[in-house]
């Protein structure tokens, strides 16, 4: 899904603009989608 509001992906510690695309990693985390470690959003 995409980011409703910026912040700070933990993954890579970069930032995360409103608008771009994230996904939850395995600990519920917001992330860059091509940081986190589950495959692909739910379906
Ligand atoms: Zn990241």
């Amino acid at each position: 899904m995409k980011a409703r509001f910026s912040g700070t992906c933990p993954e890579c510690g970069g930032q995360i603009k409103a608008g771009k695309e994230i996904l939850k990693n395995s600990q519920e985390k917001w992330v860059h989608k091509a940081c986190s470690d589950l495959q692909d959003e739910i379906p």
